[in-house]
């Protein structure tokens, strides 16, 4: 399982795109910063989109991806997350009214873009992969997923494949309970000492980070890898070197995710 992280950052600036991560070259997981991180070619290969929630930073490239695809290869999008999440994607970006409506072109028959809604705690195999949500503390409605290479899957291991907490705030040990990833990605959207703020925004600092890996590791006995991404371009070297202290910390190999970074599982 390859994993392509194609943005890391809150903000989309010249070198930085907002949140998207691509499994396999296949499957795209959040769509902050897809069109503009892959090739035509590439995009092509996309057939199945999952979002964690609503917010623009994670969803805005169905717009341009569904345009691509539906103009330029006729090829259909399945879209999943929670139903409440695809009513307001559905509703608000994708409404028909400022751009071409891709729940009827090419045709209503066969639209370019297809909706699905995902059931939390109900896994289930999508696109040859084992996709598990998992609701997560956030400011609106949101999942985290947990997607394991269905081969691994059958194999038995105590930790595989990933889990994506997507946007999240301190509080979401709840969640582990349900997974044993072995790669971890999670956000760091600013510095410690917005703490508060940013708990009020649903993100996590690296000291909250801290504190849900140490529930982590006491619930299941080891800690994964951990990628940081959603990173608060501003802060980026504060956050790195305070990601890096919470590494020294608790022994653990967390790092600061990056455009175009590479994680094969
Ligand atoms: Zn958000
Ligand atoms: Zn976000």
């Amino acid at each position: 399982m390859e994993i392509q992280v194609l943005g890391a950052h809150l903000a989309e600036v010249k070198g930085a795109r907002l949140t998207s991560l691509l499994i396999d070259g296949a499957v795209a997981v959040d769509a902050g910063g897809l069109t503009s991180a892959l090739s035509l070619s590439e995009q092509k290969k996309i057939e199945t989109v999952l979002l964690t929630h609503h917010h623009f930073d994670h969803t805005r490239d169905l717009v341009t991806l569904a345009a691509n695809a539906g103009y330029y290869w006729r090829k259909q999008l399945a879209v999943y997350a929670p139903r409440y999440t695809l009513d307001i994607v559905t509703s608000c970006l994708l409404d028909g009214k400022i751009y071409t409506d891709f729940f009827e072109y090419p045709s209503k028959e066969k639209p370019t873009l297809i909706v699905e809604a995902i059931e939390p705690y109900s896994r289930r195999t999508i696109a040859g992969y084992d996709v598990l949500a998992v609701p997560v503390k956030h400011s609106v409605p949101a999942v985290g997923y947990q997607i394991t290479s269905s081969h691994v899957q059958r194999s038995n291991e105590l930790s595989a494949g990933l889990f994506y907490t997507g946007d999240t705030t301190a509080g979401i040990s709840d969640c582990w309970q349900h997974v044993s990833p072995q790669l971890l990605i999670t956000e760091v959207a600013g510095p410690n000492k917005y703490g508060d703020w940013l708990k009020k925004a649903g993100h996590l600092c690296a000291e909250f980070l801290k504190e849900e890996l140490i529930q982590f590791r006491q619930l299941k006995g080891y800690l994964p890898r951990v990628t940081v991404i959603h990173i608060g371009n501003p802060y980026e070297e504060e956050i790195r070197e305070e990601v890096a202290q919470v590494a020294q910390e608790l022994e653990a190999d967390i790092s600061l995710g990056y455009e175009d970074m590479k994680i094969t599982l």
